[in-house]
């Protein structure tokens, strides 16, 4: 977080002062049914931000009491990611592991009177809840005793019953205006195995009882949770309260992150994948984290977009301009600037001599000067992009290649088009210019004035590559449509080009600025002989 408040640091500060709280304790609870996207971002900093800026700790506790949606391969990619972020947990815990001590939890809810046994059905349980403005019925079975309770939850422990037969509820009140405290459901039967305890229990914890005793067990203090856990609040308190527990953890809710054209629902995310739309979880268009990785983003410039947003009681939608904002921000100082033609046509530089190879200096970092220079072949054969030569100069504002003008190529010389040569198809095959030996870039040269400066990048030396050009997978534009519909066609664009020889190994992840179009990372399909590039987001200028 950063030094601008927010209403979470206000609460721990005031807590903190009046001795309520000795040391910050947080807790960061995925659920391991998918893969943390964007979104989690935001709860991710909040966690351990808060909790560091107040010499605090904070906990990755793994959600996993719902045993049939859990997935051990989501675990191990969720403690890389938080990695990835530079968050380091102060312990890696898993819910499932309090099931002992819920469990006499349970029993002494059962033993005070506050939890019964229930025969309704699901159904029934819906029905006799009540609505918003009619109060619900209390089950026939709610007034069963004490030793009756415990022997039924006891069996029901035992797998005596089937699933759906009977469940555990609180006693609460079933005319209570928060319907959440209409005698909830605490325990369930399954008989589907856990991903952790195999088959040693049937009976599972519902979400609303587990998290608060989880949250109290572990001495979690400031429980930070997204907004839609808000009527939950009071039942949270009354878990904690009639439990007895020793540590009381507080539940502060904050607004959710939304991104426009961005969908983060994990059930959306899923849907994507199991319908082959997207090439995987890891997809550069995906807003999951291992996605915005595989594409080029950085750990810093999610954090610094995540802390630009701050953190309300509100829901907010953020423009996904913010975010492309963050990463030139992040990048601009820290990539090589290179040069790529994305979409190339050849130029013959005729004035310059056959079979000879010059090397220009050029520095790395115009804004940097700690990343030094590099040499940039220059020869008689070049590519330039397409995009930058018209036959004839359309407006005064074109300040590019066009037949009898002259430009700067960036790092070499003035080059005027003289000619040009059509393949087959009528399509420009090759752009015939001259060069001016004298114009050479750093000679100090500054007799005219070119029609521009463009880059290019020269043939012989050139590694081919392939570039992929992003844009946002789902568009906003139409959300009465079904998501599948909604997908952008022109989401994902290949483009065969060359780059300039700037070293021998691409690694995969490295990130380079090119200059006039954007910030590109190594893909990992990438082989140094047919290297692929992630557009990770265009210069501010190429936006269109
Ligand atoms: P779903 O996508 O199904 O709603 P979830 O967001 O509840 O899932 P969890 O694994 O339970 O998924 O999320 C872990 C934490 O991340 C929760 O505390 C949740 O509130 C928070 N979180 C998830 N999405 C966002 C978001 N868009 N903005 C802020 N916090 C979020
Ligand atoms: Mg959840």
């Amino acid at each position: 977080m950063d030094n601008t408040s927010n209403f979470i640091k206000t609460i721990i500060e005031k807590d903190l002062e009046s001795g309520k709280v000795k040391e910050v304790v947080t807790r960061f609870p995925p659920e391991p049914n998918a893969y943390l996207h964007i979104g989690h971002a935001r709860a991710i900093v909040a966690d351990f931000e808060l909790a560091q800026m107040f010499g605090g700790r904070t906990n990755l506790r793994f959600d996993d009491t719902n045993p049939e949606k859990e997935e051990a391969e989501f675990v191990d990619a969720i403690i890389e990611d938080l990695r990835w972020l530079g968050y380091e947990p102060h312990n890696i815990l898993f819910g499932s592991d309090y099931f002992e001590e819920q469990y006499e939890l349970a029993i002494k809810l059962i033993k005070k009177g506050l939890a019964y046994v229930d025969d309704l059905t699901q159904e029934e349980i819906r029905e006799y809840r009540g609505t918003l403005t009619e109060p619900g019925k209390n089950s026939p079975y709610r007034d069963r005793s004490v030793e009756e309770n415990l022997e039924l939850f006891e069996n029901m422990k035992n797998g005596m019953y089937k699933e759906g037969e009977k469940v555990l509820r609180a006693k609460i009140d079933m005319s209570h205006p928060n319907l959440n405290m209409r005698d909830p459901v605490i325990y369930r039967i399954l008989y589907t195995p856990h991903h952790r305890h195999g088959n040693k229990w049937c009976i599972y914890p519902m979400y609303d009882f587990a998290h608060p005793t989880q949250d109290a067990i572990e001495g979690i203090t400031h429980s930070l949770c997204s907004l839609e856990y808000v009527n939950h609040r009071i039942l949270y308190d009354w878990f904690v309260e009639k439990c007895e527990m020793e540590h009381v953890p507080q539940q502060i809710e904050f607004g959710r992150l939304n991104i426009t054209n961005t969908i983060m629902s994990k059930r959306y995310l899923r849907m994507l994948v199991e319908s082959g739309k997207v090439e995987g979880y890891d997809d550069p268009r995906m807003p999951t984290l291992v996605g915005l990785r595989r594409r080029g983003f950085t750990p810093d410039a999610i954090k610094n977009f995540i802390r630009s947003t701050g953190l309300a009681r509100i829901n907010s939608t953020v423009d996904y301009a913010m975010l492309e904002h963050f990463l030139r921000e992040d990048l601009k100082l820290k990539t090589n600037r290179i040069m790529a033609v994305i979409d190339p046509v050849k130029v013959i530089i005729t004035n310059y001599p056959e079979g000879i190879v010059e090397y220009l200096e050029a520095n790395n970092n115009p804004e940097n000067e700690d990343f030094g220079t590099r040499k940039v072949a220059f020869s008689r054969e070049l590519y330039i992009e397409r995009e930058d030569f018209m036959l004839e100069k359309p407006n005064k504002h074109y300040k590019r290649l066009a037949l009898g003008l002259e430009v700067r190529l960036y790092h070499a010389y003035f080059i005027k088009a003289n000619d040009v040569v059509y393949d087959e198809d009528g399509n420009i095959k090759e752009i015939h210019c001259t060069y001016d030996p004298e114009t050479k870039s750093g000679s100090g040269f500054n007799a005219r004035k070119p029609n521009g400066t463009i880059h290019f990048v020269e043939a012989t030396t050139a590694r081919p590559a392939t570039f992929n050009l992003f844009e946002p997978l789902i568009l906003d534009e139409d959300e009465s449509k079904d998501l599948l519909e909604r997908i952008n066609p022109n989401s994902w664009q290949i483009s065969s080009g060359y780059v300039e020889n700037f070293k021998e190994n691409f690694e995969v992840g490295d990130k380079f600025q090119f200059v006039r179009n954007g910030y590109y990372a190594v893909d990992k399909t990438s082989k140094n002989d047919k290297l692929v590039f992630n557009r990770i987001v265009a210069l501010k200028s190429s936006v269109k």
